[in-house]
């Protein structure tokens, strides 16, 4: 484990690298990381020589530590567990002396002072927060924070100027129902925490087989079930969204259909990527009432100076995110990001496509047994229609 260009996030996060650590001794019941990896452990020489021999690296990695891109710490490990902390604060110097900033994902936990005082920048900090009640955390996240000592994290981040999101990530109504919810989130904006990011739960089956009995008992067969699912219900994420949204939050989750500002203080912060929630931001004010997207448009909106440059970590955007249809696709290996942007827009299966997000459909002829697909004729690429006030997933089939 060591520092990576944060791939499984491309066009989601404005973040553009990410590091992972040893297994998180937080220990909590779904965390994809755990269970996928069980066994993971940083790295430390080899992180250490990315970081310094960056100036000479040809790689992805090399030029977004050289450039001084900002990093996550972490998507896939707490920084401030038992297992991390004394890491974290060593590689936090490591990055100040290289200038790249860290923006932080956390449920709490250890060496958050002294974290506190090594950095000389107001930073954003990203804190988890899943369910209200104590006595469930502690079978769900055993290894993790109080959730009171969580909200005093939060104040003590935002009274030193620091800017702070909650991740209901996973949003799961059995762990925090309706009068939890709306307790905790009112709670939330009274201290100042306006930026929300809500996803459901999802497991897959081999992560299901690495859970411990423990842990199957703790979440429970029919929320197993549930999380395996295809097609989730989302009907009461939309009902967080609207509860959000109503009391003047602002709410992230990937595909939502609707503007959001989520994301603002990243880009005001830090030396950021655009992202698609940047794009459909783009899309509503500039088409109210809907329109033509073509490729064109999108790329120029998205592009970033080094999109055009090879890099051969470029094929892993495509290949680790859709493997089944990166494998019928010609013209691979991806040797740019901006031909791994013309992947996920030109194949509506990867789930980057914004095809994924209600507010675009690809601009179909025919009959929807079988639709013939719009192409723009100077690019050959699918023409998509942004749809500005999304019902159900619209088609526009045009006779
Ligand atoms: S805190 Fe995050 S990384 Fe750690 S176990 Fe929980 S979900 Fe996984």
């Amino acid at each position: 484990m060591s520092i990576s260009a944060y791939a499984g996030e491309f066009t989601i996060s404005p973040i553009p690298l990410e590091m992972s650590m040893n297994y998180c001794s937080h220990k909590c019941a779904v965390c994809f990381a755990n269970l996928n990896q069980p066994g993971r452990t940083l790295d430390v020489k080899a992180t250490i020589n990315q970081i310094k021999n960056c100036n000479k690296g040809k790689g992805l990695t090399s030029y977004l530590l050289r450039e001084k891109y900002p990093i996550l710490l972490s998507n896939r490990v707490d920084p401030f567990a038992k297992t991390n902390y004394r890491q974290t604060l060593s590689f936090i110097e490591l990055f100040n002396a290289n200038e790249n900033k860290i923006v932080f994902q956390t449920r709490g936990g250890d060496g958050i002072d002294e974290a506190l005082s090594l950095l000389d920048y107001k930073t954003h900090w990203y804190v988890s927060i899943s369910q209200l009640n104590d006595d469930l955390r502690k079978k769900l996240e055993p290894g993790a924070p109080t959730i009171q000592s969580r909200f005093e994290l939060i104040e003590k981040l935002l009274s030193k100027g620091h800017s702070v999101s909650v991740g209901i990530n996973p949003l799961v109504e059995e762990w925090l129902p309706v009068a939890d919810f709306q307790e905790m989130v009112d709670r939330l904006l009274d201290m100042g925490v306006k930026g929300y990011w809500l996803e459901l739960i999802h497991l897959n089956a081999k992560q299901v087989g690495n859970m411990s009995e423990k842990e199957k008992l703790a979440v429970g067969s029919s929320l197993i079930k549930e999380a395996a699912k295809r097609t989730p219900n989302y009907s009461y994420i939309d009902w967080a969204r609207e509860y959000i949204q109503d009391s003047g939050g602002e709410v992230f989750s990937i595909n939502q259909p609707n503007a959001s500002s989520f994301f603002d203080d990243y880009h005001k912060k830090f030396k950021t990527i655009k992202t698609n929630q940047d794009f459909i931001n783009h899309c509503f004010k500039k088409y109210p009432n809907g329109g033509e997207i073509k490729w064109h448009e999108y790329y120029e909106f998205m592009k970033e100076p080094f999109y055009e440059q090879e890099f051969s970590e470029a094929d892993g955007f495509v290949y680790r995110i859709a493997r089944n249809v990166y494998k019928k696709l010609e013209n691979t290996p991806f040797k740019t990001l901006k031909g791994v942007l013309e992947a996920y827009w030109d194949n509506i299966d990867i789930p980057k496509s914004l095809f994924n997000n209600d507010l675009f459909s690809v601009l179909s002829y025919g009959s929807d047994k079988k639709p013939g697909t719009y192409r723009c004729k100077e690019d050959s690429k699918i023409i998509y229609w942004f749809n500005a006030e999304p019902s159900d997933k619209l088609r526009h089939f045009i006779e």
